[in-house]
């Protein structure tokens, strides 16, 4: 399954794969287009499953080849459950995602 175009959400627009996050026909926001013919959903999961803890995990379904150099390893950030801010809140239970804990803070 790999990454094959950019398409336009709105007017269905296609762009060829890169830096791009916006339609120049209407400013809708682009998505990925993938070639999923042949794709083994089963396989997928394990795959992803069996990489890193962070977002190069989904490597295969970013649309860029290669991967950077040094890459950061940002993704999968912790929750952390907010006892206090929920008993505060006047709810059950809380839980807030750190992303703190990304390579950029
Ligand atoms: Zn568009």
């Amino acid at each position: 399954m790999a990454p094959t175009s950019l398409s336009c959400k709105e007017c269905k627009a296609e762009y060829p794969l890169g830096a791009s996050y916006f339609c120049e026909a209407c400013f809708g926001p682009l998505e990925v287009t993938y070639e999923t013919a042949g794709s083994d959903a089963a396989e997928i999961k394990r795959k992803i499953q069996a990489g890193s803890a962070g977002i190069w995990r989904y490597a295969d379904f970013l649309p860029f080849t290669g991967r950077p150099k040094d890459p950061l390893e940002p993704g999968l950030t912790p929750l952390v459950r907010a006892d206090r801010l929920a008993e505060r809140l006047g709810i059950g239970e809380l839980w807030v995602k750190n992303d703190a804990a990304n390579p950029t803070h």
